[in-house]
């Protein structure tokens, strides 16, 4: 049994659908878990119409070019109108209006997961039927009866027993199954979702339940590269990581894995390959057991839009653990995610992800105890297999606000 996971990407238009089927027959019509994130940049869409419905009550609008968008895609993949996934698309379409329509909750997490959902829903639909027209025969499976959290909207916890109790019940062993990422359900019935860029986190998921032989991400770089390549020149591609190595670069902030993805694969040692959908014939990345990292070489990450606080007690007092622990809480309180941490006598120094949007009211609650100062839209650098060489040409042009150096890892904020 083999997991592959598509993610927005690779399913950004019709020819990438077409492209799907290709990869798959060139890898042989065996027992697989297909994991399928919402197309192209959907997600982003459907958080503009949460973002309209809540904020104004209208949602018409930013709904359109999502449905246009599918219904273009549709037409070019299924040229028959009275084909049945135009049906389907349309039911889907209903079920959101319908739910916008009713709902009561102005609780932006939840009406976010009840919303956002459809993305995964339309794209492994389309593609699912577009495989079966084309003679791949395929399952469908809804992931939220596999996938079972808790309520925490927009960041799931997994409920690891129900789950895996789930998917080994629902998913038929000798068969294609196509099914969504990101996506999951509450103890109420109430979807949730598992945090931006989940799906690939959901194939760790499928891959551990099912003792699978391996997992394989399809993207559109050839694998996992020593740096994102939107931001920096030349990378080089790694052929190799283990799994310690490959959960730091995402912890860091390598997008190209989600950090929850590697944990479920580490602890029963099954492979994750990082492949290039456009060239599947290429081996890409292999994340497995053994040497950290090959070829051995400094690996950049950047992690843009961070916010960098710095606090120190209002009377001029030392900053002890019990300050500490009462910033943690604040911290967990306002789902506010910390890169770094540095501190000296008086002061303590912190670099955080605002992804829940919650730093108003976190730096307000700090105001009545400390000393506050905050820089937002920041950049954490990280360089991990680090030289003398790395550190030069990441530090040129900019103005650096605070560096770190542990053995294999420096780690640099600065603007922009
Ligand atoms: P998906 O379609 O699976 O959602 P993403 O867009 O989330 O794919 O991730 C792939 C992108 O991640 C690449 O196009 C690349 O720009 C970016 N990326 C960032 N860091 C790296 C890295 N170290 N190696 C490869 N790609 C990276
Ligand atoms: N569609 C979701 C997102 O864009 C999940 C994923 O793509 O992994 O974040
Ligand atoms: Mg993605």
């Amino acid at each position: 049994m083999k997991i592959y996971k598509f993610g927005g990407a690779s399913v950004k238009d019709a020819e990438g659908v077409r492209n799907v089927l290709k990869v798959l027959e060139a890898n042989g019509h065996g027992s697989k878990v297909i994991v399928i994130s919402a197309m192209g940049k959907i997600t982003n869409a459907l958080e503009e119409v949460v973002n309209a419905y809540l904020s104004t009550g209208k949602y018409t609008e930013a709904l359109q070019p999502v449905k246009e968008f599918h219904l273009n895609i549709l037409q070019q993949l299924f040229p028959k109108k009275e084909e049945p996934v135009y049906a389907k698309v349309k039911n889907y379409f209903e079920e959101l209006e319908n739910f916008i329509q009713h709902n009561r909750s102005q609780q932006y997490d939840y009406v976010y997961d009840q919303v956002v959902i459809y993305g995964e829903l339309l794209s492994t639909t389309i593609v699912s039927e577009f495989l079966t027209a084309e003679g791949y025969g395929n399952d469908w499976l809804d992931a939220r009866n596999c996938i079972k959290t808790d309520s925490t909207y927009r960041d799931a916890q997994v409920q690891w027993p129900e789950t895996q109790a789930a998917i080994i019940n629902l998913v038929k062993r000798d068969h294609v199954t196509i099914t969504q990422g990101f996506i999951g359900t509450d103890s109420n019935n109430f979807s949730t979702t598992l945090g931006r860029e989940g799906s690939d986190y959901t194939a760790g998921i499928f891959a551990y339940c099912l003792n699978a032989d391996s997992v394989t991400i399809w993207k559109d770089v050839p694998g996992v590269l020593n740096a994102d390549p939107r931001v920096f020149e030349k990378p080089r591609l790694l052929e190799q990581i283990s799994y310690e190595e490959a959960i730091e670069l995402a912890f860091y902030g390598a997008s190209v894995i989600h950090p929850k993805t590697l944990q479920p694969l580490q602890r029963k040692e099954i492979p994750l390959y990082v492949r290039s959908f456009l060239n599947p014939e290429n081996d890409g990345t292999a994340v497995k057991k053994g040497q950290p990292i090959s070829p051995k070489i400094p690996c950049f990450i950047v992690k843009k839009n961070q916010v960098l606080i710095s606090l120190s007690a209002l009377d001029f007092s030392f900053i002890i653990e019990e300050n500490i622990s009462h910033i943690f809480s604040l911290f967990h309180k306002y789902q506010i995610k910390v890169d770094l941490i540095q501190n000296s006598a008086i002061s303590f120094s912190v670099c955080v992800d605002n992804k829940f949007n919650n730093l108003e009211k976190l730096i307000n609650q700090l105001k009545a105890t400390f000393r506050v100062t905050y820089n937002t839209g920041v950049s954490l650098y990280t360089i991990r297999h680090f030289d003398d060489a790395a550190i030069r040409e990441l530090e040129k042009d900019k103005k650096i606000l605070l560096k770190q150096t542990t053995r294999e890892t420096v780690q640099i904020i600065a603007t922009p």
